[in-house]
């Protein structure tokens, strides 16, 4: 299967600038880039006025939560979470995840975003999804031991039998280990999961100091097997000094959620002072039920603001739209978060002949500035189109609307 794009502006990376170039696909895969003559295709699109760049990455979501958008509002995360969110979590089947995913990467593949870091429960639906839908996925089961360590050693089993049946499939799908928090799992459950990590070569995904309220030691922490595990650490709003040097470590990122964490009142992560440390930060959204919406471009835009309240040098345009791609692709390891010949073909179409494209020598800062996510024209995962001109190729709009909204029905009716 040979797809050919022309006509197009290319952004190959965040820190080139943009060019026409031609790109070719063969088999989900850039075979050729820049200039060459290609007569005999299988699909051909002429994409003039539009712009190509890498495929965003949503670095940490629970790809369900779509399921409980707008249910909880003006909520500090203690009481969002045990008052609203885990007894509606606990009424959740697999089907009604499965389809909160869904609409979650409807929403997604919208907006440009080519994968995801998920953490949430009854994962073989959530893998199902993504591969259904054919967008790239890092699956990690959320464990907590905080009904004893054996009932957290089953969950870490769930997981395991995740990482067997799902990791790896069809180029989409990898599974990590998701330990929910230092608050919610014990010290030698963290542990135990570490190692079983670190023995698969899978990723971890932790949030780490979300709200100051949180009172444990990384340092402490990290005398576990995680400190040998590649480890995404989402928020880390209140991290010291201290704990930042021991961020700057090759095998760790950290999964920036500038609305999530306003929205709950946890503040400002201090991600100026971690670049200046060498750590490794990228974008995510966190779930639909404290954000409300899947937007990495809008993370974009309010992290560097964020950052700018102080000093207008910090964030510049180019850290940005590498959180967006290279970072958050590294840290998932799902793609490449560049255009290049070798690489999987996640890439975004952006439809810029609108207004606030114009000057467009200025295009890269209005990507992060300027931009308005409905203006992704397309979005294609390893070859494929999943979002295209207002359609989803891959799935029946409808019925997944219609299914969606028949779990909100259940849910709201056993409510009371
Ligand atoms: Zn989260």
């Amino acid at each position: 299967m040979k797809i050919l794009l022309e006509n197009a502006l290319v952004l190959k990376d965040a820190f080139s600038q943009p060019k026409r170039a031609k790109v070719l696909i063969e088999n989900g895969k850039i075979s050729k880039l820049d200039d060459f003559v290609e007569e005999v295709v299988d699909e051909r699109y002429d994409l003039s006025g539009k712009l190509i760049i890498p495929g965003l990455i949503n670095a940490h979501t629970h790809a369900a939560m779509t399921l409980m958008r707008g249910i909880a509002e003006d909520m500090y995360l203690h009481d969002w979470l045990f008052k609203r969110i885990f007894p509606i979590e606990d009424r959740l089947n697999p089907e009604d995840v499965y389809y909160g995913t869904m609409l979650s990467q409807m929403e997604m593949a919208r907006k440009g975003i080519v994968g995801y870091v998920d953490m949430y429960f009854h994962c073989d639906a959530v893998a199902r999804a993504a591969l259904d839908f054919g967008m790239k996925a890092l699956v990690t089961r959320g464990l907590t031991d905080v009904n004893g360590l054996e009932a957290g050693k089953l969950k870490l089993q769930q997981n395991i039998d995740y990482f067997q049946r799902w990791h790896g499939k069809e180029g989409l799908i990898l599974v990590g280990f998701g330990p929910h928090a230092p608050y919610s799992c014990s010290t030698a459950y963290i542990d135990h999961i570490a190692k079983t990590a670190y023995e698969l070569g899978a990723t971890v995904t932790i949030h780490l100091y979300e709200s100051k309220q949180e009172n444990y030691s990384l340092k402490e922490l990290l005398k576990t097997k995680l400190s040998e595990c590649k480890v995404i650490f989402a928020h880390c709003v209140h991290i010291n000094k201290q704990d930042m040097k021991l961020l700057s470590s090759e095998n760790f990122f950290v999964a920036h959620n500038p609305t999530s964490n306003l929205k709950l009142a946890n503040g400002i992560a201090p991600i100026q002072r971690m670049l200046k440390e060498n750590i490794r930060v990228c974008l995510g959204t966190d779930g639909a039920a404290s954000n409300n919406t899947l937007d990495i471009w809008h993370e974009m835009r309010l992290a560097t603001l964020l950052q700018k309240k102080d000093n207008p040098i910090n964030m510049k345009v180019e850290e940005a739209l590498a959180m967006a791609t290279i970072n958050g692709a590294k840290a998932s390891g799902l793609t490449t978060g560049t255009i290049e010949i070798g690489g999987d073909a996640d890439l975004v179409v952006l439809d810029i002949e609108k207004p606030w494209y114009l000057p467009q020598q200025y295009l890269k800062s209005h990507l992060v500035h300027s931009v308005n996510s409905l203006d992704v024209f397309a979005t294609m995962v390893k070859g494929r189109w999943v979002y295209f001109d207002n359609n989803f190729p891959t799935i029946k709009e409808s019925q997944i609307r219609s299914k969606f909204e028949g779990v909100i029905k259940k849910l709201i009716d056993t409510k009371n």
